[in-house]
C-alpha cells in the first residue's frame, strides 16, 4: 500500500496519534537512511515508516497496521539478507531509536532496548567488568540475533543468548503489552527463545551478565592456502571435549576469504579469527601449534572482552549486496572438504573479481553448554553439536542477483552434502542455525523439529493473524523477502 492509496488525511490522522514517534514518508533523507540495510539487496520502499521510543506508539502503529490490511516489518539491526526487516509498499517499524542499556551491577543483568546493537551492549556492560553471550560482528540487532537463538564467542561457556535471556517485553499484534518470563506468560518466553521473531514487537531484553574484569586474547591470523589442511586440524582438536577449548574458554573462526586490502588479483586464504578467554600464557600454549605455522598476520593481544566482537567488522563492512547460505557441520571437519572449498570459492572469484568480498565461514567452538539444555525448554531446536557456518557471496550489481543466489547455493550444496548431518540423538531436532538461514532456503519443519506443532499451537494464540511473517514464518508466508 502505497501512502497515496493510504491517503494524506490518514496518515495525519496517524502522526496525531503517536505523540513521540518520527513519522517519515517516502523522498527524504531520513527515510533513506531508515530503509537502508546491512546488504542493499535487502532494501524495500515502505510507504511509512514509523521510529517510535514508546511501547504506547508501537501498540497504536500496529493497530493501524491491522485496521488498514497494511504489511509490517520491524527492523532492528537490519543484518537479514532474505529483506525480513523491510516492506515493500507496507510499514516499516524501525526500532532503531530504542537502544538503552540499563546495567544492574549487583544483579549482573543487563537490560537493552529492542533496537540496541551488540555494541550497546557490550559497551555498557564493559563499563562494569561484566559480559553476556552477544554477536561477534556488534553492529549487528541484539533484537534478531536473540530471538533466533544467539552464538558468540562466550557461548563455550554460557550457552546461547537465549540460555542467557531472563526476561522480555513484547507488544502483541492485538496492541497488548506483556513482560514474559519463566513466570510471566512461560508459554510466549518458551516461543520467543528461538522463534521470536513471528510473535511480537520486543521492546526490552533482560540478559544474565557475567563477570569479565580480565583482558582475553584475541586477534586475526592469516595463513598461506598451503596451511589449510594443518589450520583445520588445530581447529578440529581444539574445541573437542578432550582438547585445550574443550572448557569453553578457546575458540576459533576460519575464514576463507581474500584479505581486506589485498592486490587486486590475490586468491582467497585462510583468516583465522582466534578468542581465548585466559591469560595470554594460557592461550599462547593452547594456540602454539597454530602459532608455529608462520601466519603471515598476526593481531593477537590481550585487549578488554567490549572490544573483542569489533574483531571482524573490517570483513563485515555494510554496503553491496549479500546472501547468506548458513549451513552447518559435524565434527571433525575433514580438511579435504575445507579445501575443496577454498578452491571452489577461487574459481568463483576468478570468473567475478568484483566479488572479492565474498567468504566462507567454518566456526569451531565448544558446543557442550549448548547442547546440555534439553530441547523441549524453549523453542530453538538445534541442541546438537553441529558447528555453523556460513557462505557469504558478497556482489555489486543487481543484475547479478540470480547469478550469486546461484553460486552461494553451490557453495552451501558442496558442504552440505558431506558435512552436515544428523545423528541418532538429533532425531526431532534441527542441526541447522536458523538466524544463519534465509527465510525460504529451508522448511520450518527442518528449522523448529519437534518443536513445530507447539510454536503453531502459540501463534495461533499469540498472534492469530500471522502479523509478524517475515522470518521462518510458522504459518502460510505472505512476503516471501528477496531470497536470491
Ligand atoms: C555480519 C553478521 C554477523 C553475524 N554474527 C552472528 C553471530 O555472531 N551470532 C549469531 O547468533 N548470529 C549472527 N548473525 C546472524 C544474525 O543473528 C541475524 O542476521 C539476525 O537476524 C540479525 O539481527 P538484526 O536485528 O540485525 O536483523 P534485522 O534484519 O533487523 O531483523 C531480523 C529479523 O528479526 C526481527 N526483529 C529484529 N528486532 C526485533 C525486535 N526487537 N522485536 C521483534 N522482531 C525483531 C525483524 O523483524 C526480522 O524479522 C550475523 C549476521 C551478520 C550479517
Amino acid at each position: 500500500m502505497s501512502p497515496s492509496m493510504l491517503n494524506m488525511s490518514t496518515i495525519q490522522e496517524l502522526r496525531d496519534q503517536l505523540p513521540d514517534s518520527i513519522v517519515l514518508l517516502p523522498g527524504s533523507e531520513e527515510y533513506r537512511a531508515s530503509i537502508k540495510r546491512w546488504s542493499d539487496g535487502a532494501e524495500k520502499p515502505a510507504a511509512l515508516v514509523i521510529l517510535p521510543i514508546t511501547e504506547r506508539d508501537i501498540s497504536t502503529t500496529l493497530s493501524f497496521v491491522q485496521k488498514h490490511g497494511m504489511d509490517l516489518a520491524v527492523a532492528g539491526g537490519g543484518h537479514s539478507t532474505s529483506g525480513a526487516a523491510s516492506t515493500a509498499g507496507g510499514l516499516l517499524l524501525d526500532l532503531s531509536r530504542l537502544r538503552g542499556v540499563t546495567v544492574d551491577p549487583e544483579a549482573r543483568t543487563v537490560t537493552a532496548q529492542g533496537g540496541a546493537l551488540w555494541e550497546d551492549v557490550d559497551t555498557a556492560l564493559g563499563q562494569h567488568g561484566l559480559a553476556t553471550v552477544g554477536g561477534v560482528v556488534n553492529h549487528t540487532g541484539i533484537g534478531g540475533l536473540t530471538l533466533g537463538g544467539g552464538y558468540g564467542w562466550l557461548t563455550g561457556l554460557y550457552g546461547l543468548t537465549i540460555d542467557n535471556l531472563l526476561s522480555a517485553r513484547i507488544v502483541l499484534a492485538d496492541g497488548r503489552i506483556l513482560t514474559t518470563s519463566p513466570t510471566l506468560h512461560p508459554d510466549l518466553f518458551w516461543a520467543l527463545r528461538g522463534a521470536g521473531h513471528n510473535f511480537g514487537v520486543v521492546t526490552e531484553f533482560t540478559f544474565q551478565a557475567h563477570e569479565q574484569k580480565n583482558e582475553v586474547f584475541a586477534g586475526l591470523l592469516g595463513f598461506t592456502p598451503d596451511k589449510l589442511e594443518q589450520v583445520v586440524g588445530f581447529a578440529n582438536a581444539l574445541v573437542a571435549d578432550e582438547g585445550q577449548g574443550g572448557d569453553g574458554r578457546s575458540a576459533i573462526y576460519c575464514f576463507l576469504a581474500v584479505p581486506p586490502g589485498a592486490p587486486r588479483g590475490t586468491g582467497p586464504t585462510i583468516l583465522a579469527a582466534v578468542v581465548s578467554i585466559t591469560t595470554e600464557e594460557e592461550a599462547r600454549r593452547r594456540f602454539a601449534p597454530l602459532l608455529e605455522l608462520n601466519p603471515v598476520m598476526d593481531t593477537l593481544a590481550m585487549v578488554p572482552y567490549c572490544q573483542v566482537n569489533a574483531m571482524l567488522n573490517g570483513i563485515a563492512v555494510h554496503g553491496d549486496r549479500k546472501n547468506t547460505k548458513g549451513f552447518s557441520f559435524a565434527m571433525p571437519l575433514r580438511p579435504g572438504l575445507a579445501r575443496a572449498v577454498l578452491t571452489e570459492l577461487g574459481t568463483i572469484l576468478q570468473e567475478e573479481p568484483a566479488w572479492v568480498k565474498s567468504y566462507v565461514v567454518f566456526e569451531f567452538g565448544h558446543l557442550g553448554k549448548v547442547a546440555a539444555v534439553p530441547r523441549g525448554e524453549m523453542a530453538f531446536a538445534n541442541r546438537s553439536r553441529c558447528q555453523n557456518g556460513v557462505v557469504q557471496i558478497w556482489w555489486m550489481d543487481a543484475k547479478d542477483d540470480a547469478r550469486a543466489g546461484e553460486k552461494g547455493r553451490h557453495l552451501k550444496a558442496l558442504i552440505t552434502a558431506q558435512a552436515e548431518k544428523r545423528e541418532g540423538k538429533e532425531e526431532g531436532g534441527a542441526v541447522v542455525y536458523s538466524n544463519f538461514v534465509e527465510t525460504g532456503d529451508r522448511s520450518v519443519e527442518e528449522l523448529f523439529g519437534e518443536n513445530l506443532d507447539r510454536l503453531r499451537l502459540l501463534k495461533a494464540k499469540y498472534d492469530p493473524t500471522n502479523l509478524f511473517n517475515k522470518t521462518h514464518p510458522l504459518v502460510s508466508r505472505k512476503d516471501a523477502g528477496q531470497l536470491v
